[in-house]
């Protein structure tokens, strides 16, 4: 679902350049949950806000089922309804609209332009089922538990049934039962739907969930576990992509 070809990222600050990411490539295949690891400062957001089109890379290209959606000088501004239909984000944050009920916000996310209408709201209690939150849908955000208000965002996340799901320390806010609860989830989205999932996570409590991880360290993949066979799966990869686009 997601191919990341060589990507760099350097911000200049005064007259020193940071190389946030500094030559980073990698694959996602449908179904997989990656964790990404690795000190603070290594590029791990960073990597995250390239794949999910939200900044563009300095170097390098970005690939989301099978179509080159960003390179250097991309506008990512024309990109938007491809970010729309194809990624959702989770961030440490649940950053729900505090006004708004638990099902209002999801319902928000399907109807981005209007108030929520009746199907919307139909499917946004669905999606908070299947979050396990049935019974919360009317609570306003601050009568949730973090967890319940992170289970949320994931819902929302998933509101346009994105084929990659991108989340940055997910469960940086949640004990431990809660956070593998919603790493949980992803594993469970991604084996039902097929999508492809990245989380950013420092959380050692999760580590058994992801299928694979990759560590970053100074804008640098330094490890990857466990390693493809031959390290590179690109046709195994073509072959499930086009599966997704079918
Ligand atoms: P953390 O675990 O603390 O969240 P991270 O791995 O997510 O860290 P990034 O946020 O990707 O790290 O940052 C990588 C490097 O790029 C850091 O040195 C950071 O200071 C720098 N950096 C990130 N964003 C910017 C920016 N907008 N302008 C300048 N430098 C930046
Ligand atoms: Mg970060």
């Amino acid at each position: 679902v997601l191919r990341v070809r060589d990507a760099r990222r350097h911000y200049v600050s005064g007259d020193s350049v940071v190389r946030a990411l500094d030559g980073v490539s990698f694959e996602i295949n449908p179904g997989e949950v990656v964790g990404i690891l690795g000190p603070s400062g290594s590029g791990k957001s960073t990597l995250l806000l390239i794949a999910g089109l939200l900044e563009p890379p300095t170097a390098g290209e970005v690939f989301i089922r099978d179509r080159c959606v960003s390179s250097v000088g991309a506008d990512l501004d024309s990109l938007r309804d491809f970010r729309r239909d194809n990624i959702g984000f989770v961030f440490q944050k649940a950053n729900l609209i505090p006004f708004l009920s638990a099902v209002e916000n999801v319902a928000l996310a399907l109807e981005i332009d209007d108030v929520p209408s009746r199907p919307a709201r139909a499917y946004a209690e669905h999606l908070l089922e299947s979050v396990d939150l049935a019974h919360r849908i009317d609570n306003l955000p601050t009568r949730l538990s973090g967890g319940e208000q992170q289970r949320v965002a994931v819902a929302r996340a998933l509101a346009n049934d994105p084929a990659l799901i991108l989340a940055d320390e997910p469960t940086a806010a949640l004990d431990s039962v809660r956070g593998r609860q919603v790493i949980g989830l992803f594993r469970q989205i991604a084996d039902t739907r097929q999508a492809a999932v990245a989380v950013v996570t420092h959380d050692p409590r999760v580590l058994d969930l992801f299928d694979r991880t990759i560590e970053l360290r100074d804008g640098r993949i330094v490890a990857e576990k466990p390693l493809s066979a031959d390290g590179n799966n690109s046709l195994q990869n073509a072959t499930a992509a086009q599966d997704r686009s079918q």
